[in-house]
């Protein structure tokens, strides 16, 4: 058997290890454009600030290991240009010489993943401007910052004192996961940073609300948000500086601007051959990553992939779903019956020490697709047991089911960044196997003070969200309270820093001897910090025979509120 592999980074390299650990008699060519393959472009953003120090680093598996170790013919600098799928032939153009052949082949995988939107804008082209999606892409930013830097390199051999400093600053378009990994890189790099978005918010994934602590993030860290704004264009001053031009018709300064507005699956080979194209613009794939081309399998950015919650085709350019459908698709290729589940945009992102991570579906997507069958809780537990030292808050979203409890999505944030990740990726596991917010209560978990509590995070979701559909703990949000009898069952010393007007303060240890003060004809909505003693308040209410709800995540949600 013969199979061609076109494209040799995280889906194309990964389908060719995996099928050569199937079928050691296949004969196996990868062409990859490029001039390496199976790099790590994820670590890209921080090669620029030099957190990732050596370039080498990068190159996670060389063209010498797969022809070595995995007898593959790599072909570098190779590009696949067409493709006749009646003759089962593919034309490479092998870039160094000029030479295009004919290879043919059993089986075809395309590989070829997204190129990064550069819309064709005024002055798009002008030196300054760059992207992040390759090794010399990245190469190229560290070129341009260390020439811009002589003044400064000049100046660490000055021993006398120093009080001015040039600022020098960048202009970030994007605020998707790879324009804020670059913005934090070009802060380290010494750069004032603005990172300009369309979108109100960052990292669009994520629910406003969580997308807010997020900016509060990169404003605490000094990156300038322009949201809500669109880039319209690009001016060269006469000293060589850029400037950037929005839709609103501000201007920034720039010594460096990245292009980080996304990107677009490459299907300009596989319209060659009169493949299926979604109407999200990837290559449509069945679940044995099959294109409508019987013998042409197609696998990562390039690819539509079914969403795993909502069922609905999207696009999603991630590493994982990438490296797990090259296998799969290795796996069909050698004759094994592996299915791919479906994506569910599992991703987080560190920022300035913190992280973000998000998985499956979120509010928005749901209200959206008109979906009103969920309900959300948000919490604030430690990251690890209060009583060891370190411990710090995380902010956590939940969405699931109202009807039978499933599973949806949820969204974390805080400064305990493995903490964020372990909570995330626990929930990821549990959506994709279908758990409810009933097997999240009996999950056992890791557990020793400076990891985790003995009710961890992913517990303690599970525990509210049943209390919640059990009926023991009523629900409210805060877009639920205008107008309500609003009880705050916190300390007053806590209502010094922030309260809400009109809002009856009734201290919890009190509450039991002050029913009285209380209205047995109207709905109580308790409100604490973080929605705990509220839980209790609410349960001393319910008991008593009040009607009662608490409002989800408290005091901490009610900042947030304006912006869900
Ligand atoms: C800066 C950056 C940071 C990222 N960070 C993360 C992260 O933290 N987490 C995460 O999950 N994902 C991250 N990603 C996304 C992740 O890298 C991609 O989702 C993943 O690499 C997609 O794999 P792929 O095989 O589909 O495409 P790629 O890895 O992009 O590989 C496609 C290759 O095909 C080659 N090619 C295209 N057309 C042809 C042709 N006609 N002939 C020959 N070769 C061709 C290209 O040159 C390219 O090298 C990041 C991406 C970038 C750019």
């Amino acid at each position: 058997m013969k199979v061609v592999i076109v494209g040799g980074v995280a889906g194309g390299a990964s389908c060719a290890a995996r099928l050569r650990r199937l079928d050691e008699q296949a004969e196996i060519i990868m062409v990859e454009r490029g001039l390496y393959v199976s790099y790590a472009n994820c670590g890209l953003p921080y090669h620029v600030s030099g957190v990732i120090a050596k370039e080498s680093s990068l190159l996670v598996g060389s063209e010498q290991m797969f022809r070595g170790v995995f007898a593959i013919d790599v072909r570098t600098k190779c590009e696949a240009i067409a493709i006749s799928p009646k003759d089962k032939t593919v034309e490479l153009h092998d870039t160094a010489t000029g030479t295009v052949t004919t290879e043919s082949y059993d089986k075809l995988v395309l590989a070829p993943g997204a190129a990064s939107i550069r819309p064709p804008l005024p002055g798009i082209d002008l030196p300054g401007i760059f992207q992040v999606r390759t090794v010399p892409d990245a190469r190229a930013i560290r070129e341009w910052i260390e020439r811009g830097t002589e003044f400064l390199a000049g100046m660490s051999n000055y021993s006398g004192i120093q009080f001015a400093k040039p600022t020098r600053h960048a202009v970030v378009i994007g605020g998707g996961f790879i324009g804020l990994e670059t913005a934090e890189n070009l802060v380290h790099a010494g750069f004032d940073v603005t990172l300009v978005e369309m979108l109100d918010q960052v990292l669009a994934p994520l629910d406003p609300e969580l997308a807010l602590m997020v900016q509060g993030r990169l404003e605490l860290h000094g990156v300038h948000l322009a949201l809500d704004d669109g880039v319209a264009g690009f001016k060269q001053q006469d000293g060589g500086e850029l400037e950037v031009q929005t839709k609103s018709g501000k201007t920034y300064p720039a010594d460096i601007v990245i292009l980080a507005l996304g990107v677009r699956p490459e299907t300009a080979l596989a319209r060659t051959a009169g493949i299926e194209i979604g109407k999200r613009g990837g290559i449509r794939v069945d679940a044995q990553m099959r294109t409508s081309e019987p013998d042409i399998f197609a696998v990562g950015d390039a690819i539509e992939v079914k969403d795993f919650v909502t069922g609905e085709w999207s696009l999603v350019a991630l590493a994982g779903p990438a490296n797990r459908q090259g296998r799969i698709a290795a796996d069909v290729i050698a004759g094994r019956n592996s299915e791919y589940r479906g994506t569910q945009g599992t991703s987080i992102i560190g920022l300035f020490g913190c992280a973000a991570a998000w998985t499956g579906v979120s509010e928005k997507t749901l209200t959206r697709i008109g979906d009103a069958d969920f309900e959300k809780v948000y919490l604030f537990p430690n990251a690890h047991a209060g009583y060891y030292p370190g411990a710090k808050m995380l902010a956590l979203k939940v969405l699931f089911r109202k009807s039978d409890g499933r599973l949806l999505g949820a969204q974390a944030l805080g400064e305990d960044a493995p903490g964020v990740d372990k909570r995330i990726s626990a929930l990821a596991v549990a959506i994709q196997m279908g758990a409810t917010v009933y097997d999240l209560e009996e999950s056992e978990l890791c557990y020793a003070p400076q990891f985790g509590s003995a009710k961890d995070a992913v517990n303690f979701a599970g525990m509210v969200a049943a209390d919640v559909l059990r009926g023991d703990m009523p629900l409210a949000h805060w877009s639920d309270a205008k107008g309500q009898f609003l009880l705050d069952v916190r300390q007053p010393v806590e209502l010094v820093v922030e309260s809400v007007p009109g809002a009856v303060n009734i201290p919890l240890g009190q509450l039991r001897a002050r029913l009285g003060e209380l209205p047995r004809d109207r709905e109580i909505l308790v409100i604490c910090r973080s929605a705990q003693r509220a839980y209790y308040g609410t349960r001393i209410l319910l008991q008593n025979g009040f009607k009662a709800r608490n409002l989800s995540g408290g005091m901490l949600t009610r900042v947030l509120a304006s912006a869900a």
